[in-house]
């Protein structure tokens, strides 16, 4: 059905079914002037917002709108799991051009709240606009932290270990398999990481609690947020290349150019962070088999930033991205 036919009120109406899937911390959903909500006593607020346009962050010839909606919520909810936190509400802002139904919306929105679900966050309003050009989406999401726990880009301390959650470089490869059209082999899983990928919600949470001195979600690749880390912090980090953690697909995939993938791909979404050595060695032993944590480095007594490969040779690890090694 088209959007006029339904009219802005009657596709809202659509987009707000099954919003709420945490009704205790929600006085007023979708449907007044304003979301009200209450967080829990004691906790810090963390607001962050990210915006996807057409052609620019996401092309529909590669990912279905339902798969859209769910990284769209993903990458925001990643973002509260960089700072320890709990995701909790969602305002969604949609500018919709003129070729698109009610149906496509309503696809979009099954994504997010697959994704909501998923994380136990409530979408609580939004705006909902015409656009003359792409499809434009904004997801601001609230969460809340335990103020003692909160972890910020800024506090990694020289002689810390450096560590990353899962593997690294996966999404990349993906979107490379997109791009170059091909099937097969492996590629599944790689294409799966890209349009799907999972916010480290759980272990941000045990990281923070266990002490993690700075952490960033990898949303530009590692080599980009370990500069990141470095210079808030305003220390050196060595990285091991070998201990970068890489997946039998990822390898299989892409052989020697694995690693690019993993320094300068991103969209893993994994976790990077630092942390005394005796607060990762109590990590490491009472491991939980569900987390996979590894170390890939260490923090240092300098301001450069640099990877040590298997020979010992030192080069410094630039915050490039994508584009540059592509
Ligand atoms: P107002 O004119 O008061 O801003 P709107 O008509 O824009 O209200 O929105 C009505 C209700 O629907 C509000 O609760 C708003 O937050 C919600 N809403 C509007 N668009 C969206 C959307 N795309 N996704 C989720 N909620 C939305
Ligand atoms: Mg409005």
């Amino acid at each position: 059905m088209s959007i006029k036919e339904l009219g802005e009120f009657g596709l809202i109406e659509q987009l707000a079914k099954n919003t709420i899937v945490e009704n205790k911390s929600v006085i007023i959903g979708i449907g007044d002037d304003a979301a009200a909500v209450v967080p829990r006593a004691g906790m810090t607020q963390l607001l962050t917002t990210d915006m996807l346009v057409e052609d620019i962050h996401f092309k529909l010839e590669w990912i279905t709108l339902f798969q859209l909606g769910y990284k769209a919520m993903a990458v925001n909810i990643s973002d509260i799991a960089a700072m320890g936190g709990y995701p909790k509400q969602a305002l969604v802002s949609i500018a919709i051009p003129a070729q698109y139904g009610a149906e496509d919306i309503i696809e979009l929105y099954s994504g997010m709240k697959q994704c909501c679900r998923e994380y136990t966050v409530n979408i609580v309003g939004g705006d909902t606009v015409a656009s003359i050009t792409g499809l434009v989406i904004n997801v601001t999401v609230l969460g809340e932290v335990f103020p003692d726990y909160m972890v910020r880009r800024s506090g990694a301390q020289i002689g810390d270990v450096v560590a990353v959650t899962g593997t690294l470089g996966d999404s990349a490869a993906g979107l490379d398999i997109l791009r170059k059209e091909i099937s097969g082999i492996g590629a599944n899983n790689l294409v799966q990481a890209h349009f799907l990928p999972k916010p480290q919600v759980a272990v941000g949470q045990i990281l923070a609690s266990c002490g993690a001195t700075s952490m960033n979600d990898i949303s530009d690749g590692l080599a980009s947020e370990i500069n990141e880390i470095a210079k808030a912090s305003g220390v050196g980090i060595e990285l091991i290349a070998s201990n970068i953690p890489l997946s039998k697909d990822l390898l299989n995939y892409a052989g020697a150019k694995a690693l690019d993938f993993a320094l300068y791909g991103g969209e893993d979404y994994q976790l990077v962070f630092t942390i005394s050595p005796q607060n990762y060695n109590k990590i490491a032993q009472q491991q939980k088999t569900d987390i996979m944590i590894t170390k890939i480095g260490q923090v240092c007594n300098n301001h450069e930033v640099v990877l040590i490969d298997d020979q010992g040779n030192r080069q410094e690890l630039r915050p490039q991205g994508y584009n540059h090694f592509r």
